[in-house]
C-alpha cells in the first residue's frame, strides 16, 4: 500500500486525521458541506471555504474489491457522509459478500507505512 503524504492543500485535512477528526469543508456563503478534496463550492463558486469536523457516519455508495497482499481482499469504496459529501476510502472489516449499497459505516483512521493517517470506514 502506498503511503499518503500531505501538500499545502491537504495539510489541514491531515492535521485533522492525525488527531482523529474527519474534516470536511463548508461554504460560508451558502452553507453547503463539501468533500475535503474539493477546493471550490460547486453551488456558488466560493473559494472561501472553512473546515469543520464531520460526524464520522456514512453509508456505502459503491465499491470494488481488489486483491491485496497475502490473499486478502482490499475493498475500495465510495461512501456518502451523513453531511452529504462523497469520499473515496477503504472499507475495513467487512467481508466482500456482506457489502451492500446503503451499508451503515463509521469512520476510523489508519496509517500505511510512514504516511499520513487516512480515513477508513468500518461497519457501524
Ligand atoms: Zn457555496
Amino acid at each position: 500500500m502506498i503511503s499518503v503524504s500531505r501538500n499545502e492543500a491537504s495539510a489541514e485535512f491531515f492535521d485533522g486525521t492525525a488527531r482523529g477528526e474527519l474534516l470536511v469543508r463548508r461554504c460560508p456563503q451558502c452553507s453547503l458541506v463539501i468533500a475535503p478534496n474539493v477546493p471550490q463550492c460547486p453551488d456558488c463558486a466560493s473559494i472561501d471555504l472553512t473546515w469543520e469536523p464531520a460526524g464520522g457516519t456514512a453509508t456505502l455508495v459503491t465499491w470494488t474489491v481488489v486483491p491485496g497482499p497475502d490473499d486478502t481482499a482490499v475493498v475500495a469504496g465510495i461512501v456518502e457522509l451523513t453531511e452529504g459529501p462523497w469520499l473515496h476510502a477503504r472499507i475495513l472489516g467487512v467481508a466482500p459478500e456482506d457489502l451492500a449499497e446503503g451499508l451503515a459505516l463509521s469512520v476510523g483512521f489508519q496509517r500505511y507505512g510512514d504516511g499520513e493517517a487516512v480515513p477508513v470506514f468500518h461497519a457501524a
